[in-house]
């Protein structure tokens, strides 16, 4: 039998894919991705197609980049693996000094982030900001051990283990799940493109918070925590906060004495055209936690980064048990801190963050256009994050049925021009490695407006 075909039939007999009908997948022919470089991937029979999406947004510079295989090497040659139970080792080390260097800080509480707590994936980055803001007051005096609970926004992803999808608010991925889930505080996130108010942005004066303070207010005493995606709700379909809101969130949690966990996971490492999002408003969280970008889109790595104060909450004799009891297997990765330290390096000696604010006015003069079309409803972009939300009926904002999937159709199309591209129901995401050519950028934009007219005024059959 044919070698390729015989690759195939095994891929669909022995794995089970994420996020997947795999009905359906049994049914099609998969594309086995054998090779990347640049920002290209190369399958199993030598077709070449455009990474769009980063693949799944972890992406930075590019595949088989120079700065980060030699680092890999390197560090290969010494050691892969090491435990931080009970040991530590020099990249985890290296790697913690560069990332509270670049992490957000300012004059306003809490100041500066000190420590970072590694694991190995968005979902434990997030599921560790909140056991740590659990623990911070449980350890503090009897009235605000009553802390427990954790406010979240409508349509929020955090991540699939149970405790990040409790904090999540989309229901296509989290219903299921329920029963299983611990209780959070739910608040409304900002919605301009069908605002519940009815108000438009910035006349509004973004009344949308008020409803977040009056939540706050009542459950100030039993809350430990708030957790948000900083400017965008990735997952969500790119839905992009007002400028603004961020800060003022941030100075909510402040009076409110509401411990602020910053979910930079989609958000980190350039993806908004800064390292961080919150870097826009000038705004430090009390816990943040990384992962995607971090280890520039080579290796699982993820990080939960803290402040002294809440540090020192969980010092004290041994018998006091205020340890934080938490760890996994590949916690402090040697060589996943290799790579994120390449990345960081590469930050630095290219000039990524400067280099991509003409890539990011290119992509939006690109998209502007666009905004005429007749089933463009919204073009969302922050930075290198863009979601292009397609409606049925522009005029009553009308979305496409489910099962029409049309921005899976509009994928579909966009592969068969070469592009590759994932979509979030309908919006159509466009997330490219920060290190792509004006020139591949440009194609990128091309191939996805023709995929989305192909589809979108297609006479239905
Ligand atoms: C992807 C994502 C996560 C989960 O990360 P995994 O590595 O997939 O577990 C959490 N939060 C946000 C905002 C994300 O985009």
């Amino acid at each position: 039998m044919d070698k390729k075909k015989e690759w195939a039939r095994k891929g669909r007999t022995f794995i089970w894919h994420p996020f997947t009908q795999m009905k359906e997948w049994e049914e099609e022919d998969p594309t086995i991705i054998v090779e990347g470089n640049g920002v290209t991937l190369t399958d199993l029979n030598g077709k070449k197609f455009l990474d769009g999406n980063s693949s799944i947004w972890v992406n930075l510079h590019g595949h088989r980049n120079k700065t980060i295989n030699d680092a890999l090497i390197r560090q290969i040659g010494k050691i892969s693996h090491s435990t931080l139970l009970g040991l530590s080792n020099l990249p985890a080390i290296e790697l913690a000094e560069k990332l509270l260097q670049i992490a957000p800080s300012g004059e306003a509480p809490p100041g500066k982030l000190t420590k970072v707590f590694y694991s190995d994936n968005g979902s434990t980055a997030v599921e560790v900001a909140v056991k740590i803001a659990y623990s911070y007051w449980q350890n503090q005096k009897k009235k605000d051990r009553k802390k427990k609970k954790f406010m979240v926004f409508d349509r929020a992803y955090h991540g699939d283990t149970l405790g990040s999808v409790s904090l999540g608010g989309i229901d296509l991925f989290h219903r299921a799940y329920q029963p299983l889930l611990f209780k959070t505080i739910r608040v409304p996130p900002p919605s301009c493109y069908r605002c519940p108010l009815s108000l438009s942005h910035p006349s509004c004066k973004v009344a949308c918070l008020d409803e977040v303070e009056a939540c706050m207010k009542k459950h100030a005493a039993e809350t430990a925590g708030l957790v948000i995606e900083p400017l965008v709700q990735a997952a969500a379909g790119m839905i992009t906060s007002p400028p603004y809101y961020l800060e003022r969130i941030r100075a909510l949690c402040t009076r409110y004495n509401i411990l602020m966990i910053a979910d930079e996971v989609a958000t980190g490492f350039g993806r908004t055209g800064r390292m961080f999002a919150c870097e826009h408003e000038g705004v430090t969280p009390d816990l943040m936690a990384i992962s995607k970008g971090l280890t520039g889109g080579y290796l699982p790595l993820a990080a939960t980064l803290t402040t002294q104060e809440i540090y020192d909450a969980f010092l004290g004799e041994y018998s006091e048990f205020k340890t934080f009891f938490h760890g996994h297997s590949y916690t402090g990765n040697p060589l996943g801190c290799a790579a994120a330290i390449a990345s960081l390096e590469v930050f630095k000696k290219e000039k990524v963050l400067a280099k991509l604010q003409k890539k990011i006015d290119f992509l939006k003069k690109g998209l502007a256009l666009w905004k005429r079309w007749r089933h463009v409803g919204e073009i969302r972009q922050i930075g290198f994050m863009v979601g292009i939300e397609l409606v049925a009926d522009k005029k009553e904002k009308k979305t496409y049925a489910p099962e029409e999937r049309i921005g899976w159709h509009v994928c579909l199309e966009a592969k068969k021009r070469g592009v590759l591209l994932r979509p979030l129901g309908n919006v159509i995401v466009l997330l490219p490695p920060l290190s792509i050519s004006l020139r591949d950028l440009n194609r990128l934009i091309q191939v996805t407006g023709e995929s989305i007219r192909a589809v979108t005024l297609r006479k239905k059959s």
